[in-house]
């Protein structure tokens, strides 16, 4: 094998202008494999494409029998073909047919070769194909030669992801990379959106990958780490972050793998192989993903997204082409496919295009998550290496309700998602149609039905959605999705303008809930054993509470002239809100001081969400102006089940006896008090969950834009007297339940209550 240590320029060349030629797709891989056969010294080469059924199909050869072609196949992990496709890593054996996993294939006629190579196919570290060469002689093949035969193997994935060996596959035998994929997530946001695949960062396209001059290619590729290094400390130390997501620690990172020796070596080596600097970028990442896609270990995981942007930014620097999508080239249905995101991204694309989002990294609490959720983009989360999986333009289906996404979707799937999205058009249509009519029972109770806000992109669902106003503004989201400390003039310019928005009924302006899952990433991190026990909400306020002040006044003089609601969360004394209280106290004193000008009416309002309270309803509800419950945060504590842990979030109802006693407590003390209570957790979103609240006596509730057309259908069609007696009835004959939901469910059918 001499040729392959001074050949792999050479053969590269060959190979270029073997893809160019004007003949047939077998033509092309026959003459390939022959022009690699004889570069490396080897009697044997042959292609192995991945298909759609996970077998590894022999598409050309030389040096095998030739009727073998199209077909041998080897399951995954099968014989030595099958076991590089399942590693995705090189395998080198003086003696395969000693290895365990040889697995010999008569037809073939390949067992007078003893030593083998094969290398992976890969694209964005998943295996194409495998690609073999063989030697009769027992030998041990270099190191150099495995690496020849790797740079090979990356042109052969341009031509598989092309699309040109298609035509080759049988019916039935499709090739992999094309085939639709159904993938399944974390189901973030409601909804089904079909369109076709942006890439958030768009994968460069390597147009060259075969170096014309390989001094002049390591000199590129020098050039561009330097400026890379150089934009990396620029932004480290002007302190300017470059936008949000790129938080220091990251770009510490960036510095340290763009300062990595053995990462730099690996990307000279390759080029000196014959490969452009950007393909020899690639390469390596391909090599670094494959390796790295295997950890479960979620830190290396992580790694290999660092590594990840690294080369990007490398490749984006080496080739011109943008970083990111420019607004204007953003298709008609587009469907965001990013492995991660910062929420004020997504703020910049055009809404009125994007049908749906797919993230490989974030969550539902991520904090894109947050905007998506505004913004009412169908969303799916955790789709790990998705960003890999789908190719640009591709059609791909998001359902934000189960959590499933599909790539490249067959008709009939993309059939029944179509009907899905019609149907769901239709049922927003007919909640459009009740937007102006009042909230009220068969039977004559009103209902007020608020909504739930936190950003400046929420507010036009109040008028969208006929919401009596907005009952719970969570003002720590401007907070999240904000690159750095938002100052007091731009929480004042935000109050302002969403009271503005709304001017006829009055926003409740819940103060900083930050801690616990609502980290911010400019605020130093407290490492917490419990941190949905720890240092949260107003229990920073008060202990920072410069930080509640500023808010505070604020919102005070946002409020000018008008009635102002103000309410503080996670308080679990009587005490904590009369502290908040004198606080706010204060700034109204300081701004009388100073002749600003003053709300017309300030309502103080408590949060019960923390289940102290509950035995302290009199005296809070006699001191506060009015409560309103938190109920995410109250069953998580009752129950003492996270509200985020999977495992757990599920198992408690809040449709059972404890929950409903503890939820009908509050609302009856705020009556004996003459206070008003309104809910504001996801339950008062839900129909069923919300009938079952209006019955123990909740005339008010607050829920994401989203919920509130059918919470109103399910009102419209409630006999609350009739409810009412069935609910207390069932609470009092069945208070050791687990859950009382299958009688509310077949109680509301049986009424023909709309759920
Ligand atoms: C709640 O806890 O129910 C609530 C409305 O607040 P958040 O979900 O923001 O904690
Ligand atoms: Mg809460």
């Amino acid at each position: 094998m001499r040729g392959a240590l001074g050949g792999p320029r050479l053969l590269l060349r060959r190979l270029r202008e073997v893809m160019a030629e004007p003949i047939s797709a077998q033509a092309r891989l026959d003459k390939i494999v022959v022009q690699i056969a004889s570069n490396m010294v080897a009697e044997v080469c042959s292609l192995y494409v991945l298909r759609a059924d996970g077998a590894l199909e022999l598409y050309a050869t030389e040096g095998l029998k030739s009727e073998a072609v199209h077909l041998t196949t080897m399951r995954s992990g099968e014989g030595l073909v099958g076991l590089i496709a399942k590693s995705a890593e090189p395998l080198a054996l003086a003696d395969a047919q000693k290895h365990p996993a040889f697995s010999y294939k008569p037809e073939t006629g390949e067992e007078i070769y003893h030593s083998f190579l094969g290398v992976p196919v890969l694209r964005g570290g998943n295996t194409l194909g495998v690609l073999v060469v063989q030697n009769r002689a027992r030998r041990t093949y270099s190191e150099e030669e495995v690496e020849a035969l790797q740079t090979t193997a990356m042109l052969l994935a341009e031509m598989v992801a092309s699309g040109e060996l298609e035509a080759l596959a049988r019916p039935g035998d499709d090739i992999a990379v094309r085939r639709p994929l159904s993938l399944k997530g974390t189901a973030i946001v409601d909804g089904v959106g079909l369109g076709h695949a942006v890439l958030h960062e768009p994968r460069v396209e390597i147009k060259h990958i075969v170096a014309e001059d390989v001094q002049g290619e390591i000199e590129r590729l020098d050039g561009a780490i330097a400026a890379m290094r150089e934009s990396i400390d620029r932004l480290i130390d002007d302190g300017d972050h470059g936008g949000p997501g790129e938080h220091r620690e990251i770009l510490e990172t960036f510095r340290m793998f763009a300062h990595d020796r053995g990462w730099l070596r690996r990307l000279r080596e390759t080029v000196t192989t014959g490969l452009t600097a950007e393909a020899a970028v690639e390469r390596v990442q391909n090599d670094a993903r494959a390796r790295l896609l295997r950890q479960t270990d979620p830190y290396l995981r992580g790694r290999l997204h660092d590594l990840d942007d690294l080369a990007s930014r490398l490749l984006h620097q080496l080739t011109g082409q943008p970083l990111f999508v420019p607004r204007e080239a953003l298709p008609e249905n587009a469907i965001l496919v990013a492995r991660a995101m910062g929420p004020a991204a997504l703020l910049d694309y055009d809404r009125a295009r994007l049908r749906g989002l797919v993230l490989d990294d974030g969550g539902a609490t991520s904090h894109v998550a947050v905007v998506a959720r505004a913004l009412g983009i169908p969303t799916v989360g955790d789709v790990a290496n998705i960003t890999s999986l789908a190719e640009p333009g591709d059609a791909i289906i998001v359902d934000g309700t189960s959590g499933e996404v599909q790539v490249r979707p067959q008709s009939d799937v993309e059939g029944a998602y179509a009907e899905k999205a019609r149907l769901r058009a239709r049922r927003q249509e007919q909640y459009h149609a009740l937007r102006d009519v009042p909230a009220v029972t068969k039977d004559g109770t009103p209902i007020e039905l608020h909504m739930n806000a936190g950003l400046l992109v929420d507010v036009p669902h109040v008028a969208e959605t006929g919401a009596a106003s907005i009952g719970l503004f969570r003002t720590e989201l401007q907070f999240m999705v904000a690159p750095q400390f938002p100052r007091m003039r731009e929480q004042y310019a935000l109050y302002k303008s969403v009271m503005d928005a709304v001017p006829d009924r009055p926003v409740t302006f819940r103060t900083l809930d930050i801690g616990g899952d609502k980290i911010l990433p400019y605020m130093t991190a407290y490492e917490e054993e419990n941190p949905a026990l720890g240092w949260r909400a107003i229990r920073i306020g008060l202990d920072r509470p410069g930080l509640l002040r500023s808010q505070i006044r604020a919102l005070l003089r946002a409020g000018a002239g008008r009635e102002l609601r103000i309410m503080f969360p996670m308080v679990a004394t009587v005490e904590e809100f009369e502290r908040a209280k004198e606080i706010a106290d204060r700034e109204v004193a300081y701004l009388t001081r100073h002749d600003y000008a003053l709300p017309a009416v300030l309502r103080l309002g408590v949060m019960v969400e923390v289940p102290s309270l509950l035995w302290q309803l009199d005296e809070v509800a006699e001191k506060a102006d009015f409560l309103s419950v938190g109920s995410n945060d109250l069953i998580q504590y009752l129950f003492a089940a996270d509200r985020d842990n999977k495992r757990v979030a599920g198992r408690f109802d809040p449709l059972s006896p404890p929950a409903l006693r503890a939820l009908k407590m509050i609302v009856d003390a705020g009556a004996a008090h003459g206070k008003p209570v309104t809910l504001c957790g996801e339950i008062g979103g839900k129909p069923l969950e919300a009938m079952a609240l209006i019955a123990i006596g909740y005339r008010g509730l607050s829920m994401p834009p989203a919920s509130l057309g059918p919470v109103k259908t399910m009102v419209l069609g409630l006999d609350l007297g009739q409810t009412a007696h069935f609910v207390k009835d069932l609470m009092s004959r069945h208070a050791g339940r687990h859950s009382l939901r299958d009688e509310l469910r077949s109680f509301a059918k049986a009424h023909k209550v709309a759920l």
